[in-house]
């Protein structure tokens, strides 16, 4: 699933090809990607819209138009968002939901699971929407007293709370496993039950781990391709994840696959204590 980085690199990838261009036309193959709004009125809303620039918000790609509605595309498991210079036709279409043809290119949402969700959020109530999310880690608002903040007082696991979007905005699967193991933190911990120099480690592991996956457009464990279509790198750099049995790249121990809060979770039994 597209977590932060994966979303990041699209954005920055995608933002200087669609700023200034304006929607001329949308196609909409499978209309259930607008529900639950119809077709028509999903076309209505975007089209003839001008792009201010694109923007994101924890796992959310956000098209600003330039009168102030907001087009919001959440990849969920497999979405794909790429930029063609021609319109896909044949084998190209398989699994394409949404097509919007600009004044230059074209922008591709394929979605072989159909999980992914497209919106429009019309000016003034753009404000209100986003405040369910948490902050964003990379954000100035990300301080190690904030992470106190959110942790403070919770029975929940740390692993399931830095998952949970309203606290904190962005963190999947993937990059929970690896800060927590780069921080020598288990999972299972409650959060609440952080020491302060835990939390000071936990707050720089998560943006370092981030900030290295942007570095290297994200990463491609199933279907996640870039905006140009590529894969990420930084699966080549996991620490745990997915590495259960392997020798824990700093201690040896082996490492193991357990479940916490219903998700797979790959930890080193040995650096990270319980
Ligand atoms: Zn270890």
């Amino acid at each position: 699933m597209p977590e932060l980085p994966e979303v990041e690199t699209i954005r920055r990838q995608l933002d200087p090809l669609v700023r200034g261009r304006t929607i001329r036309r949308v196609e909409i193959p499978d209309p259930t990607v607008a529900a639950p709004w119809s077709a028509a009125r999903f076309r209505r809303a975007t089209s003839g819209k001008r792009i201010k620039q694109l923007t994101r918000r924890g796992k959310y790609l956000r098209f600003e138009f330039e009168d102030g509605d907001t087009l919001v595309i959440h990849l969920r498991m497999t979405g794909r968002l790429t930029h063609l210079k021609r319109r896909p036709s044949g084998d190209s279409r398989r699994h394409l939901r949404l097509l919007f043809h600009l004044d230059d290119g074209f922008i591709a949402f394929h979605d072989t699971r159909r999980l992914g969700k497209a919106f429009l959020i019309p000016a003034g109530e753009s404000r209100t929407y986003w405040q369910k999310l948490g902050p964003e880690p990379l954000g100035r608002s990300f301080t190690p007293a904030r992470l106190a903040k959110i942790t403070a007082g919770r029975d929940r696991q740390i692993k399931t709370l830095l998952m949970d979007q309203s606290a904190i905005a962005g963190i999947g699967n993937i990059y929970a496993d690896e800060a927590l193991f780069d921080a020598g933190i288990d999972p299972r911990r409650p959060a609440g039950k952080l020491t302060q120099s835990e939390i000071t480690r936990l707050h720089a592991s998560i943006r370092k781990t981030l900030k290295k996956a942007i570095e290297l457009e994200g990463s491609s464990i199933d279907s996640y391709v870039n905006a140009r279509g590529e894969r990420g790198g930084f699966q080549e750099t996991f620490q745990v994840h997915r590495r259960q049995g392997k020798p824990c790249p700093r201690c040896g121990h082996v490492i193991e696959k357990i479940k916490v809060g219903g998700r797979s979770t790959y930890f080193c039994p040995h650096c990270q204590k319980l």
